[in-house]
């Protein structure tokens, strides 16, 4: 039934959540109370909520029922040997440790592998794993290709990592400095933006030959393996289950969020060869997460997110995933808003500089263009600009790279009638563009200042 034009959400409805419809004067009133500042909104408050797709989707009907099987035995539950056979399905590393979510994993690994001198190459580190090699004492750097920096180019794969960068940040650290190297998939930092299995395989002939492990922060691993499907010359009629076994196959390990493609609203994990690497993680597990065959989450998580293992690689699902994305991303073009192109698998990115241009980088657009969505139709976003990374430790101020809003999508939560209000909302918040107000900050934590941060409008 691929031949129909309208994609229809693969799933119909059996439990409802109703959502509740508020006044402007309601959201005026809630925007003055939290400061502007969407995080500090209760999400009663908000009518379609994109904050983030992490934790966030709905299960089906399976992953309900698997609950019930969940068995809490303190050691050796057969809860967690489903997980780690449906892990081990895709992922045929030797070594699987659950964790309760993705940050712990990293923790842990990067606690083991890290340490001051110690540098970590990545396409691109996501935030929580960056500031867990560096909490470790160790550097990471991001050595993403050069296409996945501008917004406006489009290319297949702009998650890709730039190999000879590799070769020469490798070169001039020497290996020995070199934990292992980390390929995010999909880039979730860079927009949702792939990575190819050829380059897959071309960073790792690059750490075969220097002799040091690969590992995959394997977050949205199916969205990549569509993607791989879809542009990738020779993949097209392959099996997405394949492909994501040949993305495990050329890694050591990884490390993963089960809030994202593990279709739970908690959990994570490692998943590792080494013997004494993986040692090393259990016996860190025991002191901060628990014993190794339920690593911090309930015998019931770790069913529902082995079901949701086997749910997330179905191609109708993926393929309506991808294309509903998609479907907000062109609808905004359409209406001439910028948008970060390609469209990413599990958001869609609003270009607030290229839409405010009125406003400088320091008053804010991103964050003028999420409460202004906000507030015409209760629609909840997140700025990822100059409000989030503007602010250095020392205290002074500089504008992002970029100034986006992320309207990031719960997996299997929202309709398209849901996408048509989003987009009709978008559509009348462009109109008055040119009339929205900067913002200034008249209350801020020392770091990570985008959670709690106060405004005021100009
Ligand atoms: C969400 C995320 C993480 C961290 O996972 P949590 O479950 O939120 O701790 C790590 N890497 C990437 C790419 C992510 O998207």
């Amino acid at each position: 039934m691929n031949d129909f034009r309208t994609i229809i959400e693969p799933f119909r409805i059996k439990s409802v959540e109703p959502l509740r419809l508020s006044t402007r004067e309601e959201r005026e009133a809630r925007l003055r109370e939290v400061g502007f500042n969407l995080f500090g909104l209760h999400s009663a408050d908000v009518l379609i909520d994109l904050l983030t797709d992490s934790g966030t989707g709905a299960m089906s009907a399976e992953q309900w029922a698997a609950l019930q099987r969940g068995d809490e035995s303190y050691a050796g539950s057969p809860s967690f040997f489903r997980f780690e056979a449906a892990v081990k399905n895709l992922f045929d590393f030797k070594h699987v440790i659950p964790t309760h979510q993705g940050r712990a994993a990293e923790k842990i690994l990067f606690s083991v592998v890290g340490g001051r001198g110690k540098v970590v190459p990545s396409n691109t580190l996501f935030d929580t794993t960056r500031a867990n090699v560096e909490a470790s004492g160790a550097t990471g750097v991001d050595l993403l290709y050069p296409a996945g920096r501008q917004p406006s180019v489009p290319h297949p794969f702009k998650g890709n990592l730039d190999v000879e960068a590799l070769e020469r940040l490798i070169g001039e650290h020497g290996r020995d400095q070199v934990p292992l190297v980390l390929v995010t998939v999909t880039n979730n930092s860079g927009g949702g933006q792939p990575v190819s299995l050829e380059n897959l395989r071309a960073v790792r002939a690059v750490c075969d030959r220097h002799q040091i492990p690969l590992f995959l922060d394997g977050c949205r691993f199916a969205e990549n393996a569509w993607f791989i499907r879809q542009r990738e010359p020779g993949q097209a009629h392959r099996d997405v289950v394949d492909i994501v076994r040949d993305m495990a196959s050329v890694a050591d390990g990884m490390t993963m969020s089960a809030k994202k493609d593990g279709m739970a609203n908690i959990g994570g994990g490692l998943a590792l060869d080494d013997d004494a690497w993986a040692l090393k993680c259990r016996n860190l597990l025991i002191l901060t997460e628990g014993f190794p065959t339920y690593g911090g989450l309930a015998g019931r998580d770790l069913e529902a997110i082995a079901q949701g293992l086997s749910e997330i690689v179905q191609h109708d699902y993926l393929r309506y995933r991808v294309r509903s994305t998609e479907y907000l991303g062109e609808a905004l073009q359409k209406l001439g808003v910028p948008i970060v192109v390609p469209i990413g698998g599990h958001a869609v990115y609003l270009d607030a500089r290229a839409l405010l241009p009125h406003l400088t980088p320091l008053q804010y657009p991103g964050q003028a263009l999420a409460v202004a969505m906000y507030r015409e139709g209760g629609v909840r976003s997140c700025e990822i600009g100059t409000v989030m990374f503007g602010l250095s430790p020392d205290g002074t101020e500089k504008p992002a790279a970029m100034d986006l809003v992320r309207l990031a999508i719960p997996r299997r939560t929202y309709t398209q009638s849901h996408m048509d209000f989003v987009i009709e909302v978008v559509e009348r918040v462009a109109k008055q563009a040119k009339q929205l107000k900067g913002l200034r900050i008249v209350e801020q934590p020392p770091a990570l200042r985008h959670f709690s941060a106060r405004f005021a409008e100009l």
